[in-house]
Formats: C-alpha cells, structure tokens, sequence
C-alpha cells in the first residue's frame, strides 16, 4: 500500500472518475470483496471537504481503521488534521500497527 499526495484543478468526483479509468486501464479484475486486486485507487482526503454522495464517501470511510493508509499518510504529512477525524497520529495510536511491515 502507499499513500501519496497530488494537487489538482479536478473536482474530488472528477478525481475518483480519473482514479477509476487508471484501474480499468490497469485491467482490474475484481474476484471477491476486498480480495487481492490488481489495483485499488481510493480517495483518502480531499483538502478540508466532507462529502457523502452515493459515489464518493471522504473522508475515506474505512481510513481510521487501516494502519495501512494512516501510518504512510502520517509520514507524508505529520501533522495532518484529518477533517472530522482529527489529527492524524491520534487515530494512529488507536490501533495495533506491530503488525504493518514497511517495505
Ligand atoms: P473498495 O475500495 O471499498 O475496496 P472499490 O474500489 O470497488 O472498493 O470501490 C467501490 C466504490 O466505492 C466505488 O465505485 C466508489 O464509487 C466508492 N467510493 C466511495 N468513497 C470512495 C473513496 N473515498 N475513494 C474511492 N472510492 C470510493
Ligand atoms: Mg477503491
């Protein structure tokens, strides 16, 4: 998993729509719920935004309980406050990240 940051002049439904045509370009074969994949793009954060539409959920709503997407994040940006959920070493010390391997 990797976490990396991108500024944009694309709306956050316009960047899932561009997110989504990368994993079909990649030819993403989706063979169970969560299962291994070929490639998954999710949308973490979008500047301060809070959305919940049918399409887009962010911030993302799983994020809080993944170390995999909380501890690379919290390296890119140390003192994130993530919208709603707050900053971001915070929600890191919530969970047991002994398990997380950094390639
Ligand atoms: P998941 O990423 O949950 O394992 P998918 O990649 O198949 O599953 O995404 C399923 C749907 O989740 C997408 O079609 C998209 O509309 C929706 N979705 C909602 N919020 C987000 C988000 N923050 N980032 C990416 N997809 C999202
Ligand atoms: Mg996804």
């Amino acid at each position: 998993n990797a976490v990396c940051e991108v500024d944009t002049h694309l709306s956050a439904l316009e960047l899932l729509y561009v997110c989504q045509a990368i994993e079909t370009k990649q030819h993403r074969v989706r063979e169970k719920k969560w299962g291994a994949r070929t490639i998954d793009l999710d949308i973490i954060t979008y500047g301060v935004q809070v959305i919940a539409s049918k399409q887009l959920i962010v911030p993302h709503p799983e994020m809080m309980n993944r170390g995999f997407v909380l501890v690379p994040l919290a390296e890119i940006e140390p003192n994130f406050k993530v919208p709603v959920l707050g900053p971001i070493q915070a929600l890191i010390d919530k969970l047991d990240i002994s398990a997380l391997i950094k390639l």
